[in-house]
Formats: structure tokens, C-alpha cells, sequence
């Protein structure tokens, strides 16, 4: 039988967020591939696993997935971790999961932490929906290109920074979505020195103009003009149709101000709601 492989989430910072499962797992497989294992003694060693550990990172994916891959196939089973949070995400282990996808290997998520889903749970924007764009680019002209094609995007845009850049993207973020535009910073989260920004673009580069340190998510809410909500027409259809008596045309303009959904759309909802009640 062949081994398994469990893509296991370890802490973004606090060592205990970290699964009863994922504990097991670590001590339970033949092997641990981690993204830098000097890294991640500290925390299998808090926890007391002995299990081996083997380096796979962005340099050594492509090989060390094949070696894995063997073990696999011999009836081992594997862990992967990286640094912190989720494998994969922002991290090494898309092409080891491929390449055992592909090769009929069993792969299993471990799921816990990660820093893009913390950041979003206590952010206060909206987080129904998000469009997570990894780290921005380093060079300033595409990072500004990137933030310019995504300033209409309707959700919630996150983003890894790195610290020494913040203020510049900040800056970027105020010229480009406009100085009023709700941000969120999420820095050093579940650590010593945690801190979570809420304000908007212009207050955001004031705030972080001086040094800043630590591992950083940047969260931009989307732009009031791209705000529409289709999922409330049907609610607030019926909560005013309830509350006044208005004929068709009026109630369907109203909804569609109060949703920023097109009127044609929220027209096309009303006859269905119509017909239903019929
Ligand atoms: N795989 C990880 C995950 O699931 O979150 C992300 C790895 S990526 C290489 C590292 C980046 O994640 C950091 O540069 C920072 O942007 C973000 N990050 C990681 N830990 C964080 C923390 N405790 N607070 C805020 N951001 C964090």
C-alpha cells in the first residue's frame, strides 16, 4: 500500500495553534518535509517529535518531490510543513501535491492557521467573498501596475507585504483606490507584539510612515461604486414590499439604489418573487 501525504498547518507565531491531528500526524509519519528545518525544530521540539526531517523548498521542490514521491510509493507516509501556516499557500508544496496527485498518492489536508484567512476573520471588512493575491510584486512599477487593474475588483483584496515596503505600497494604495478607501493592516498576528490597523488609505500611510517590522497582511475593502450585494435583493425586496405599499417601478428603483444592483436585474428578481407568490 502506498503512504499517504498530509499537507499539515502549523502556528503563524503562537505555538499553540496548532491541531490535536496535526500533532499526531507530525509524530506519527515516516518523514517530515519541512520548508526550512533549522525553522522547524523549534516548534517539533516544543512538542517533543523526533520524527526526521528532510528540506524541501522553493529551490529543491522539483527534486525533493521526486525522493518523496519514491518513499510514498514504498508505503511511507509523509508530512509536509513550512515555515508558518498553511503549506502551499505563499509557500512551497504545489508541486509536490501535484506530482503525487497525479501519481494516484492519497493526499490529505491537516487544515489550521493561515495567515490570509486570520487577517480576513478579524479585519471587519467585507469577508464573504475575497480575492487573495499572495505577496505584491517587489518592483514598484508592477506592483502599482497590479494594484491599478485590481481597483474595480468587487471583493475584498488581500495581500502579503513585507514590512520595509508597506509604506510605499500605502502610498501607492492612497493614489491609486483614493485616500478615503477602507484598509486593514494585520500585523504580527497570535505574537508578542500584535497589531491590527482599521482606517483608511490616507490614515493607513500616516500611521505606518516611520519603520515598521514584523510579517504583515495588507486587506483593502472593495470600492463603494463596486459594492453591489445581489445576494440582499430578494430580502430587501420583500421587506419593503412589506413596509409600503409602492407600485413595481418604484419598489424595483429603491432596491436596486439600496443593493447597487442594475435595476434590470433586481426587475428580473421581482417577477420571479411575483411568480412565486402567485
Ligand atoms: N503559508 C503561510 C500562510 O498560510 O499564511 C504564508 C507564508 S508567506 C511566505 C509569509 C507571509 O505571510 C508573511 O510575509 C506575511 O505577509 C504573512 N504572515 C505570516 N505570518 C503572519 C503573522 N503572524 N501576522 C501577519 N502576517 C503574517
Amino acid at each position: 500500500m502506498p503512504g499517504t501525504l498530509y499537507i499539515v498547518a502549523t502556528p503563524i507565531g503562537n505555538l499553540e495553534d496548532i491541531t490535536l491531528r496535526a500533532l499526531r500526524i507530525l509524530k506519527e509519519v515516516a518523514v517530515i518535509a519541512a520548508e526550512d528545518t533549522r525553522h522547524s525544530c523549534k516548534l517539533l521540539n516544543h512538542y517533543a517529535i523526533a520524527t526526521p526531517l528532510v528540506a524541501c523548498h522553493e529551490h529543491n521542490e522539483e527534486a525533493r518531490a521526486a525522493q518523496l514521491l519514491a518513499r510514498l510509493r514504498d508505503g511511507a507516509d509523509v508530512a509536509l510543513i513550512s515555515d508558518a501556516g498553511t503549506p502551499a499557500i505563499s509557500d512551497p508544496g504545489y508541486v509536490l501535491v501535484r506530482c503525487c496527485r497525479a501519481a494516484g498518492i492519497r493526499v490529505e489536508a491537516v487544515p489550521g492557521p493561515s495567515a490570509v484567512t486570520a487577517a480576513l476573520s478579524v479585519a471587519g471588512l467585507p469577508c464573504h467573498r475575497f480575492a487573495f493575491e499572495g505577496f505584491l510584486p517587489a518592483k514598484k512599477k508592477a506592483r502599482e501596475d497590479l494594484l491599478l487593474a485590481l481597483r474595480d475588483e468587487p471583493r475584498t483584496l488581500v495581500f502579503y507585504e513585507a514590512p520595509h515596503r508597506l509604506a510605499e505600497t500605502l502610498g501607492a494604495v492612497a493614489r491609486i483606490y483614493g485616500v478615503e478607501r477602507p484598509v486593514a493592516v494585520a500585523r504580527e498576528l497570535t505574537k508578542k507584539h500584535e497589531e491590527l490597523f482599521s482606517g483608511t488609505a490616507g490614515e493607513a500611510c500616516v500611521h505606518f510612515a516611520g519603520e515598521v517590522r514584523g510579517e504583515i497582511v495588507l486587506l483593502i475593502a472593495p470600492g463603494e461604486k463596486a459594492q453591489t450585494e445581489p445576494e440582499a435583493v430578494p430580502a430587501a425586496l420583500q421587506r419593503l414590499a412589506a413596509a409600503e405599499d409602492l407600485p413595481p417601478a418604484e419598489l424595483v428603483r429603491r432596491v436596486a439604489k439600496a443593493t447597487g444592483v442594475a435595476r434590470g436585474a433586481v426587475y428580473q428578481e421581482y417577477l420571479r418573487w411575483k411568480g412565486e407568490k402567485a
